[in-house]
């Protein structure tokens, strides 16, 4: 079983008045990210009374942001500074324990942690710590990362966060709050994105942000500064803000996947639009893998850029074939098939008056499983469409993620089992093409603002793990 720690969203805010409406705020917006719990750790106005340091307050629960916060009222708290986490749900056992920020009293005061990503050696640096005496109540990689903070003894923050982190491998977008400081940290391949904002405070004032996604700078009025490098860790404290390298040098290797897939479209990720990154995608699935038809149809949300990309290139008129019901939380988080099937009827539903009697384009940003596009497919086909021709706006995802997104085991990627005829038939389509990695390589590139050079992590599409694998 693989710990817990998929998939996250995290923000962080100091030297704001109103910190925790903002944390409310910047979870709210980056609820997609993760759907199963909440929570934020503020820091208190008042020190505890025997070290005389500022206390966290911590307020989580599962559920989604409006209902787990919003019925706690957090946004009525009293904080300067805090760091929030929206968890999201794949299969595995539950535990309170595993909700986000994880808080401790340590050594050097309380210390909380919001953590997006996936450490490959959590299980290693589990056990010797186990054997040393270390005690843990979840299953979630993070209080690793707590205990070694832990074991570090020394009095800072950022110097124990120096000690510890190169002891960890894998993906780790970090938020850690302390009693006198806020930092932030990127693993050293920049898996997961993390970026930086500022906002002006009520009283005038400029207040640090922090967030996965900008999205979450949109809703609060804050401005995009820059992304946390990867390998730095940032910091602010009352002598203003800071910034370090860990001493590890290593390639570079940002998530593709966030472009295909997870990231919101109107984020800024890894200095590309994602709007404009899934629209390049479906322009260049267009020139790649054409087929005459009367209309292009997206698979809602997921696949709506890539169609319109599709549609602009090829000519051919964009419509919304399938309607989606807002209201019903994602497919992928249901464990069986027979669930999930009936969860697509539940979220999608077809428009006779675009499809009947059509030739159809359905777009969609991925294929994993192929559950989802042979049920959307059976009920296109159902409501009149005459063909079905279905379009993936990224390559066959072939590799398991163990770096934070819960791409399933390879037994269950229909790309592993199937050849593409077979997929064809199997999800019922008259005929069936990817985007080439190629060409996905074109389309993130195509906006970038950072950098010309290709520097992701595609092991879902072409296997090659940029870290050693520990499997377990
Ligand atoms: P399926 O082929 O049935 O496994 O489903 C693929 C659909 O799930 C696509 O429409 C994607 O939008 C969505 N999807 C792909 N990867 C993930 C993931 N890691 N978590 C949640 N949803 C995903």
């Amino acid at each position: 079983m693989k710990d817990w720690n998929e998939e996250c969203a995290v923000f962080g805010v100091w030297g704001d008045p109103e910190a925790a409406r903002m944390c409310f705020l910047g979870l709210y917006a980056q609820q997609h990210r993760g759907q199963e719990a909440a929570g934020v750790a503020l820091l208190s106005e008042k020190p505890d009374s025997r070290s005389g340091k500022l206390d966290h307050k911590v307020i989580k629960g599962e559920g989604l942001v409006a209902d787990v916060l919003g019925r706690l009222r957090v946004e009525t708290e009293e904080a300067s500074a805090g760091i929030g986490h929206v968890r999201y749900s794949t299969s595995g056992k539950k535990s309170s324990y595993n909700i986000q920020p994880i808080a401790a009293k340590l050594y050097n005061g309380p210390v909380s942690i919001a953590h997006n990503g996936h450490l490959t050696n959590a299980h290693i640096v589990k056990d010797q710590l186990k054997e040393k005496g270390a005690i843990y109540q979840g299953t979630s990689d993070t209080e690793t990362i707590l205990h070694l903070i832990a074991q570090s003894r020394t009095d800072d923050l950022v110097e124990s966060l120096k000690l510890a982190m190169p002891q960890v491998e894998g993906a780790y977008s970090l938020l850690v709050l302390g009693h006198n400081k806020m930092a932030a940290m990127r693993d050293p391949w920049g898996f997961r994105p993390l970026s930086l904002g500022v906002r002006e405070t009520q009283d005038g004032k400029k207040a640090w942000v922090l967030a996965s996604e900008t999205c979450a700078f949109d809703l609060i009025g804050a401005q995009f500064v820059r992304d946390i490098e990867p390998g730095e860790i940032w910091w602010v404290d009352e002598n203003g803000t800071h910034s370090a390298k860990l001493d590890l040098k290593r390639p570079t290797k940002q998530c593709v996947f966030e472009h295909v897939y997870f990231s919101r479209p109107d984020s800024i990720v890894f200095g590309q639009s994602v709007y404009l990154a899934r629209q390049a995608m479906g322009i260049e699935l267009a020139k790649e893998k054409p087929v005459e038809a009367d209309v292009v149809i997206p698979v809602p949300d997921s696949g709506v850029p890539a169609a319109l990309g599709y549609s602009k290139e090829s000519g051919i008129p964009f419509d919304f074939g399938v309607i989606r019901n807002h209201y019903v939380g994602r497919t992928f988080i249901q464990p069986s098939d027979q669930l999930r099937q009936f969860s697509v009827k539940m979220k999608l539903n077809p428009q006779a008056a675009v499809l009947k009697g059509k030739r159809v384009i359905i777009i969609d940003d991925s294929l994993v499983r192929g559950t989802t596009s042979r049920q959307i497919i059976r009920l296109v086909k159902q409501a009149g469409a005459k063909e079905v021709h279905f379009r993936v706006a990224s390559p066959p995802t072939t590799g398991p993620c163990y770096y934070g997104v819960d791409t399933p085991k390879k037994e269950d990627l229909i790309a592993c089992q199937m050849s593409e005829d077979e997929i064809c038939k199997a999800i019922e389509a008259d005929s069936l093409a990817y985007l080439s990695l190629e060409s996905l390589k074109t389309s993130v590139l195509k906006n970038q603002t950072h950098s010309k050079e290709y520097s992701y992590c595609q092991a879902c599409f072409d296997g090659k793990y940029p870290t050693e694998i520990f499997e377990h």
